[in-house]
């Protein structure tokens, strides 16, 4: 065949095949080539393995035949498959026995095949086409098959690596079905864990504060103990919320919880508390703070605060006694009203090696040093920076081995927009103004049942407590409460369950509900508010604000103990007291801290172990001891104001 003539019937071939792939390709070729070479029938194949092949395309005569696939062995492909172009003008029935009756029933007599080869050169299929009549196989039928034979390699070839592809999606769609399942089964866990350790921790946290409201009547001993309680119950809250979290980062499922922030408030708690660590391993604390906003602004206090003991927890750990600390917090009004505030821990510590500094970040790295041990897990950055970014913020770092480490975070808060919260501790609640009110409790949990029933009655309400959504839907029409608490996990019928059915129901439907839950998860609360709940509170319930909410949605005045009945609000506190003693600015806003979360018996115990040994400051400690006992908060704060500001 002449070169041009080549051109043109590739020209010709590449027509035919325009836009088909696959099957569609394969057959066109048959169709094609059985037409450019006046041949009764045409076929293709691809190798499989045990030396076997399967047809891809089967033209004779008119029409397509079904495809086969064959044992290669004594078949006239077996020598195409060799490598070799085969050639038989005549009698090809009887040169392969194997196959005499399938030439015979296709009326076959002669054949011509050629191998297919991949980029390798290696045999992958074959090309053939057969004829009834005795046909001498001239070049240039073999020409014109090579070219059909190259054009059906390239396709074959785009096939394989098509088919792998496929595989590799597969197998990644697979692995990505299977890591997803995992993912679930892990927020199964998680939520399901949350629940399990926020329930025993509802009751002690509630009992100890419900026993803490009987103030006066109880000795100083068992106060103290209460108080311990309290506080440890906290820290392992804590401690289960900071696992959750790192388990919900892990699933990708953190999820923020904006509040009202007073970032000046923030950094003096979290200084406060680092410097404990920070005293313990003989370092000191500097705080420079500027331009803070006095107003609260929009963001999580949790994860900020998150952020900060961790960085400030590593500048401890990696700073040799006699070093220095400081946390820097500044802010800069943006026009947008938002403010964009720079936090930076730095540290005159060890340091670290700039090829270790791109590394820190991941989760689980870990420098390692032969000159010391220091306890960590490596996941503490790995946090920081996955909490930054959520907060929309960017963490960045510059470090020196042997002089120290600084660690920068931005972020941008917008001003809070949440109603204020109550100023007054739920501790000074003795009652409300008007009626008696009814609350139905519908709990399974008996300990959180007799806790919320307890502290309802302590207030002043009348309450019937069931074990469960049916019980509950059962005695409503009798009991007609003004309110109902309910939990959301019961048996029987839930907590969403009752309410959708409340909501049914016209002389039920305005009666307000507020759910309580133990898995603190945004789902709930949004299901639970989607369903017709007017308010949701996690557990273990936080005593203000559960008190707080049931003053919102019954529209009640509350009656604060010392207040005069018909007020709402506390009677002007008396004058500070004279004290002519100074505090140190860290102890003042860590007792101020104390005061506004109503916490007096850690107030006391605090005045108690910072100055119990200083005579100076022994009429500030009757003062404050003598405020305690009227749970004065509004005076205590007076007292700590004018005590700094000498
Ligand atoms: P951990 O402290 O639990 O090991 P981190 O993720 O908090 O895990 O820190 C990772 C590594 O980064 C630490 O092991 C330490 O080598 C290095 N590093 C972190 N902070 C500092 C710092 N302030 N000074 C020196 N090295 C630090």
């Amino acid at each position: 065949m002449s070169e041009l003539d080549g051109l043109k019937l590739l020209r010709r071939i590449e027509e035919g095949v325009a836009g088909k792939t696959g099957d569609a390709f394969f057959r066109q070729i048959v169709c094609d080539l059985s037409g450019a070479l006046n041949a009764h029938a045409a076929f293709t194949s691809r190798l499989l393995p045990g030396r076997r092949a399967r047809m891809l395309a089967f033209w004779v005569g008119d029409r397509y035949e079904t495809c086969l696939e064959y044992a290669l062995d004594g078949t006239p492909c077996e020598f195409v498959y060799r490598g070799d172009i085969t050639a038989y003008a005549r009698n090809v029935g009887e040169v392969f026995p194997v196959d005499r009756a399938w030439f015979e029933q296709l009326g076959v007599r002669s054949y011509l095949g050629i191998p297919v080869k991949d980029e390798t050169g290696a045999v992958c299929g074959h090309l053939a086409v057969m004829d009834t009549r005795e046909r001498d196989w001239a070049d240039a039928d073999i020409d014109v098959l090579r070219l059909f034979s190259l054009r059906s390699a390239a396709e074959l070839e785009r096939t394989r690596y098509q088919t792998e592809l496929e595989q590799a999606n597969r197998a990644l769609l697979e692995a990505k079905a299977e890591a997803e399942s995992a993912n679930q089964a892990k927020s199964v866990f998680i939520s399901q864990m949350s629940h399990e350790l926020r329930t025993p921790l509802n009751g002690i946290l509630g009992f100890a504060q419900l026993l803490k409201r009987e103030g006066d009547a109880l000795s100083e001993r068992v106060r103290d103990g209460l108080s311990i309680i309290e506080r440890s119950g906290e820290h392992l809250l804590k401690l289960v919320n900071d696992l959750l979290d790192l388990a919900r980062i892990e699933a990708g499922k953190l999820e923020l919880s904006p509040g009202r922030v007073y970032l000046d408030e923030l950094v003096e708690h979290v200084v406060s508390l680092a410097r404990v660590r920070a005293q313990n391993a003989r370092l000191t604390v500097h705080v420079v703070t500027e331009s803070l906003p006095t107003a609260p602004v929009q963001t999580d206090e949790r994860v900020i605060r998150q952020i900060l003991l961790n960085l400030l927890g590593n500048a401890v750990k990696f700073t040799e006694p006699g070093g220095r600390i400081t946390l820097e917090a500044r802010a800069a009004r943006r026009e947008a009203g938002t403010h964009a505030v720079t936090f930076v821990v730095e540290d005159s510590g060890i340091g670290i090696e700039p090829a270790e500094l791109e590394r820190i970040f991941e989760p689980f790295h870990r420098v390692t040093r032969t000159d010391r041990t220091v306890e960590g897990t490596g996941l503490g950055l790995a946090i920081v920076q996955r909490l930054v970014t959520a907060l929309g913020g960017t963490v960045s770092v510059t470090s020196q081995k042997g002089v120290g480490s600084r660690f920068s975070i931005e972020c941008e808060f917008a001003p809070a927009q949440l109603p204020e919260a109550s100023s007054l501790p739920a501790t000074e609640i003795e009652g409300y103004e008007g009626t008696i009110r009814r609350v139905l409790v519908a709990d399974d949990d008996s300990d959180n049942r007799t806790l919320v029933a307890r502290l309802l009655e302590s207030v002043g309400f009348t309450v019937q407590a069931v074990g469960d959504g049916r019980d509950a839907l059962e005695c409503l029409s009798e009991a007609r409460p003004d309110l109902i608490v309910t939990d959301l996990m019961m048996p029987r019928m839930d907590g969403m369950q009752l309410v959708r059915a409340l909501r049914g129901e016209p002389a039920l439907a305005e009666t307000p509900v507020i759910a309580m839950s133990a898995s603190a998860s945004h789902y709930t609360r949004e299901e639970a508010l989607r369903a017709g709940c007017s308010a949701f509170l996690s557990k273990p319930l936080a005593l203000a604000a559960f008190l707080e909410t049931i003053g919102q949605q019954l529209g009640l005045r509350w009656r604060y103990r010392g207040a005069s009945p018909s007020s709402s609000t506390a009677e002007p506190s008396p004058a500070p007291l004279a004290t002519a003693f100074r505090l140190s600015p860290e102890l003042t806003a860590e007792l101020q801290h104390l005061a506004k979360q109503g916490d007096i018996i850690a107030l006391t115990a605090r005045v108690d172990a910072a100055l119990g040994s200083n005579d100076a400051a022994q009429s500030f400690r009757e003062d404050v001891r003598a405020l305690a006992a009227r749970y004065d908060i509004r005076g205590i704060r007076q007292v700590l104001a004018a005590s700094s500001s000498l």
